[in-house]
């Protein structure tokens, strides 16, 4: 496995004091990076069928749909409220303060479906729990939860335990 670690980059105190935000762009721009995990991803998926990858906005969109093309499946996005222009079906989940929410339309998953669901980081994993009771909800059947990056100190595989959650570098 190639390093992945080296084209995460941390910003001390964004997007506020004392969060340590990782920056996946400097891998985006690289195309053979880029490739190679893809590559690591559909490694963790040998000889599963997925109908369909959800990805989680907005981090989650770039491999979840790279991810989708190289599996044959569709892509699907799980977005924050008001963005999505059809029918949906949301979720709620709480955060340290408050609440979010997040949204799909109805018609994106169809019973029966196997699905993976994906996003760039997993920290608290309450994003990921919550985009998974979407799924369920509308029959999908969740084969994996993958993250290029588990922040391991937050739990967040804790509230995924129900689910094989691939990560392909923990902090
Ligand atoms: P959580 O629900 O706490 O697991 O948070 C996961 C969501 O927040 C994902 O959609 C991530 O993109 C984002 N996120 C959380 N922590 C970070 C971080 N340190 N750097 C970048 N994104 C993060």
């Amino acid at each position: 496995m190639f390093n992945i670690e080296a084209y995460i980059r941390d910003i001390h105190d964004f997007p506020k004091k004392g969060i340590v935000y990782k920056d996946i762009t400097p891998l985006l721009q690289d195309a053979t990076a880029t490739r190679e995990t893809v590559a690591a991803f559909l490694s963790f998926l040998e000889g599963e069928k997925i109908d369909k990858v959800v990805g989680i906005e907005s981090r989650g969109f770039f491999f979840a749909t790279l991810l989708a093309q190289e599996l044959n499946a569709g892509f699907v996005p799980i977005r924050k409220p008001g963005k999505l222009p059809y029918d949906t079906y949301r979720e709620s989940y709480s955060l340290e303060y408050g609440e979010d929410t997040l949204e799909v339309h109805s018609d994106a998953i169809q019973k029966g479906e196997k699905i993976l669901v994906h996003d760039d980081v997993l920290a608290t994993g309450g994003t990921a729990a919550a985009a998974c009771k979407l799924v369920e909800k509308m029959g999908g059947e969740i084969v994996q939860c993958s993250f290029l990056m588990d922040l391991s100190f937050l739990k967040g595989k804790e509230k995924l335990d129900s689910y094989k959650v691939v990560s392909l570098v923990s902090y």
